[in-house]
């Protein structure tokens, strides 16, 4: 687990302007041209229809995948055909998608997602060679019940196909979009209960999945987030709209 990389992955969801996205991916194209991190997996995922143009800004700034990658928010299982609005995981890669985020709790919830879905999308995106990053975490009143570690591990039995191979990102979410954190030693506790439900379900995989925590990740706690044993990363939504912020975020990954 000592050799996953630190990945930093910016999530803008449906929050950028046509400019703002461009002008805001060339700044970090521009910051990860110029700086290397060699064990930091840079990643962003603007929405679908600024995919284009952004990779043609790091094409432009000629930066190897390695340096800053390209990600989708969502894919649709089925590879092509008659769905009216979706968009497909080789339509992603034919474009240069190295990553897809798949069941975020904003897709889960407000687009009524269950595990099984998520997990035909993950499949699909496995077999158009991207890398998913599936994300999981529980609702508020879930946690105050008791049931975190219940609803982590139902999530991870049914979202993750056998042999998963990809990114898991924690995502609590109370923490999402609200500046609330979970503490440093609560958040121990729950990725060191997610890393044991993956060791129990993904058998043979488990070493290999990087493990993300996400829900308000700012610059100004990055690093204690980074220092909890078992988090490979962080997935970032807000901060990640913030050049200056991002790159700050990138800065906090330790090496190691
Ligand atoms: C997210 O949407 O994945 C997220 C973590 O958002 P934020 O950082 O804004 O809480």
């Amino acid at each position: 687990m000592g050799t996953l990389p630190k990945f930093v992955i910016g999530n803008w969801k449906m929050l950028s302007e046509h400019a703002h996205a461009l002008k805001l991916a060339s700044e970090v194209a521009a910051y990860c041209a110029e700086h290397d991190h060699p064990h930091v997996k840079t990643v962003i995922c603007p929405t679908f229809t600024q995919l284009v143009s952004v990779e043609e800004i790091l094409k432009d700034k000629k930066l190897a995948p390695r340096k800053l990658a390209l990600g989708a928010q969502d894919c649709y299982p089925a590879p092509g055909g008659a769905f009216t609005g979706d968009i497909s995981a080789p339509m992603l890669a034919e474009i240069g998608v190295r990553y897809v985020i798949v069941g975020h709790s904003e897709r889960r919830q407000k687009h009524n997602e269950t595990s099984k879905f998520v997990c035909e999308k993950t499949v699909a995106a496995r077999d158009s060679k991207l890398t998913p990053v599936v994300c999981i975490g529980e609702t508020l009143s879930e946690r105050q019940d008791g049931q975190t570690a219940h609803v982590l591990g139902e999530q991870i039995a049914r979202s993750l196909p056998e042999n998963f191979e990809g990114i898991v990102a924690y995502e609590p979410i109370w923490a999402i979009g609200t500046g609330v954190t979970p503490t440093m030693e609560g958040l121990q506790d729950d990725i060191t209960t997610i890393r044991k439900l993956l060791e129990r379900h993904q058998p043979k995989t488990a070493e290999r999945i990087p493990l993300l925590y996400g829900g308000s990740v700012k610059p100004d706690q990055s690093a204690e987030i980074f220092a909890i044993k078992g988090v490979n990363g962080v997935l970032v939504g807000g901060a990640s709209l913030k050049a200056q912020d991002f790159v700050k975020i990138i800065q906090s990954a330790p090496q190691g």
